[in-house]
Parts: C-alpha cells; structure tokens; sequence
C-alpha cells in the first residue's frame, strides 16, 4: 500500500456497522417504545386494516428512526405471505424541507419518479393522491423530522384525512410522524394534533448504561475482537449520556477513537484515542454551527475572536462593541445598536461558541458581561476564513 492509504484492518473488522446508514435489527433499550408501537399502532395491519397514525417524539440520537424503520421491516416480513393484505411502506425525511409542498414533492418523485416542483400546490397534492390510488391497499407513510416544516403546516392534518375528505377512495393512507423537537407537538395545529396524535410515544434519552449496552453491541461486529477496551467504551457511553444521551453521538465517539487509534498504528482503541475523539467531533460540530450563523452573529464573534488573538478577553461588552465597529467599517456591512450586539452574544454563548459570565460592577453600577471564545482559536479562525468577505480581519488576527 502506498502512503497514500492506510490497511485499517486490524482494528476494523466491518466498518460499515458504524456508519449512520446502518440500521440495527436488535433494539432492546426501546423494548417498551417498539411494543406501543407494534401493539397499539401497528397491529390492525394484520388484520386488513391500516395502522392508527402516530407521533414519535424525542431529542436526536434516541432510536426514534432506528425504531421505525426496524417495526416496518418486521411487518412487512408478517404480511408477506398473506396475498390478502397489501401494505406499502414510505419514508419521506423532512429534513432541509421547510413545506408541506417539498415534502409533497420528493413524495411524487419517490413514488412516480418525477418531481412536480414549480407546479401549483393543488396539482402537487392531486399528483400525490392520485399515486396513492395507484398504490392501493394499505399505505404507510414515515414523515421523519417532521418538525423541519413547521407546525401549522396543512398536510400533517391533510394526509391522514384524504380518504375522509374524498380525495382517495378504496384504500387507506396512515401517517406516522417523527419529531425531534419537543416543543413541536405542544404548538401543533390543534387540527393536526387530533388527526396525526392518535398515539403518542416518547423515545426518553438514553442513560450510560444504555449506551454501554448500544456500544457492545455495535463494537463486537464492527471492531476486530479485543481491539476495544471495556474502559473506552465506557468512558464514550459516559461522555455521551452527560451531553446529550444520544447513541448517534456514542457511536460517532467511538468510530473516531477507532480512527485514530488506526491512524496511530495502535491495535487498541483505549480511553485517550475516545477523549481525542470526543474534542475532535466537538470541535467539528461548533464549526458547523459557526458556519450556520448569521452574518451578524459572526461578525460578534469575529469582534471577539480578534479580542481573544491579543489576549483582551474575557472582555465587556461595551469592548466587544467597538471592535465589533471598527470590523463592520472595514468588511462593508451596516452595524447595529450595542443592545443588539449584546443580544447576539447572548445567542452564540446559548449554542456554546462564545461563553459570558456576568462580574459585579462594584461601585461603578450593575453586574456586566465579560466574554471570551468558548472553542479553539485556530478552529474558529479557519471556519470564519471560509467567508471571503472577512479576510483582511483575519490577517490582522494571524499577524497578531
Ligand atoms: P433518532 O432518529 O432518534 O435521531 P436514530 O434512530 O437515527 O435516532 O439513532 C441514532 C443512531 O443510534 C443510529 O445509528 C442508530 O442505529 C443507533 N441506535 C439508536 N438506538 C439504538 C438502540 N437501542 N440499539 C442500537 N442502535 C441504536
Ligand atoms: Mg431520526
């Protein structure tokens, strides 16, 4: 093998099993929410009649797709010898969707293999329905992340009513929904709660021994046999139920303590490689975030990062403010009120990028904010540059 490419042989026995496209067919931590499913959602299928529609909710990284997916697959498998019941399954993610009308779309290409798009809303839907009496029988219809098209949207109410309302007849259309937002469902249309929420289940986070159990399993056909200590899938569980007890951060943790474990030489993947990996996917995510910020939430953060690269943090606002000016006088853009500057620190320091701590202001009035980066120089400098408009600022930063 050249340098070019590395044998990661030793330490990966199947690779594939760690990526976010596999889907386990064993998921005994969510027992309880596959069994509400399965007998109080599902099981009408069996019997010729189609499914009630349901809402699945709970933060990322909990099982809710894995879940569905998994049920699905196994009642398909049920119905497939029984000539009389015919049960179509589609899964439609709504993620990058911010409509009902996309996502009626990407419906009519999955099932007609073209894509409406541009044509009026009315024809869009008459599409879908009519391929949905093309399809026939029972039709199931996975709306997954549908919190990305917001909840006052008509379909989530539509869809589970179109043979109700006349627009199929002879069949059956059931809606499952799944959200990863709580605070979706309490401000779902009233309207859409009643047709969409006839059973409701929630996928709570997962505790470190959940996780510990998620992570073994998954290891021992992912990894070569002894390649992962006990101790680092531990510690990648623990990591990961203090954050946010999600299992796709967990096997993320450890795919990339594999990797560097690989990249090193190292036939073992031990406790250092999972701390390594844990601050590199840390830092990949804040980056991301940095790059889905507003213009003016980066140029707060750009003020402070310049701050950070002479050494002036953590600073108060009214500091973080004039060199905030100084910055939008040289990179052509408007500026806003201090308040407003204020309010956009505020933002970056809830997703974690920039961190304020409030200090009394002894005799001179209230407590202030003082601010600092809460992410690594470099990585911050490097996601900024990636906006040409900030270039000169970043040189000045680099020379300082
Ligand atoms: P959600 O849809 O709730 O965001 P996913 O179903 O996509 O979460 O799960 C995230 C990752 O964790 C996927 O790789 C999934 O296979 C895995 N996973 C989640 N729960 C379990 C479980 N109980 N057993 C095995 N793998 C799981
Ligand atoms: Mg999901």
């Amino acid at each position: 093998m050249t340098e070019y490419f590395q044998d990661r042989s030793a330490i990966f026995e199947s690779e594939r099993i760690l990526k976010e496209s596999y889907t386990p067919n064993d998921l005994p931590e969510r027992e309880t929410q596959l069994k509400r499913l399965g007998l109080e959602v599902l099981s009408p299928v069996l019997n010729d009649a189609p499914p009630h529609n349901a809402f699945l909710y709970g933060k990322p990284g909990q099982g809710k797709t894995a879940a569905a997916r998994f049920l699905l697959e196994e009642l398909q498998d049920e119905v497939e010898d029984r000539s009389e019941i015919s049960l179509t399954t589609i899964f439609q993610t709504c993620k990058g969707h911010h409509s009902s009308y996309q996502v009626a779309c990407d419906l009519v290409e999955q099932l007609t293999g073209e894509n409406p798009n541009g044509h009026p809303k009315r024809m869009v839907f008459t599409r879908l329905y009519d391929a949905f009496q093309e399809i026939g029988g029972i039709v199931v219809i996975v709306l997954d992340e549908v919190d990305n098209i917001g909840n006052k949207d008509m379909i989530l109410y539509e869809l589970p009513r179109a043979r109700d309302n006349g627009h199929i007849e002879d069949m059956d259309v059931s809606v499952i929904g799944i959200s990863n937002d709580m605070t979706f469902y309490d401000e779902l249309d009233p309207r859409a709660k009643d047709s969409l929420c006839e059973v409701e289940i929630h996928f709570p986070p997962y505790d470190a021994s959940q996780l510990r159990s998620i992570l073994n399993r998954r290891s021992e056909k992912a990894f070569v046999d002894g390649a992962v200590t006990q101790e680092a899938i531990a510690l990648a569980a623990a990591l990961a139920a203090q954050d946010l007890g999600s299992a796709r951060q967990a096997i993320r943790y450890l795919y990339k303590a594999g990797e560097f474990a690989a990249l090193n030489d190292e036939s073992n993947v031990s406790e250092e490689h999972v701390r390594e990996a844990e601050d590199h996917v840390e830092q990949m995510n804040i980056a991301q975030s940095i790059r889905d910020l507003t213009i003016q939430d980066q140029l707060a953060l750009l003020a402070l990062t310049s701050l950070t690269a002479e050494d002036e943090t953590p600073s108060p606002t009214p500091e973080v403010y004039s060199r905030y000016t100084d910055i939008t006088s040289h990179v052509d853009t408007n500026s806003i009120a201090m308040r407003r500057v204020r309010s956009h620190l505020h933002d970056l320091d809830m997703i974690g990028v920039v961190s304020g701590a409030k200090r009394s202001g002894g005799s001179r009035g209230g407590p202030k904010y003082y601010w600092e980066i809460n992410t690594d120089l470099d990585t911050t400098v490097n996601v900024l540059r990636e906006n040409n408009r900030f270039d000169d600022v970043l040189d000045l930063i680099d020379k300082s």
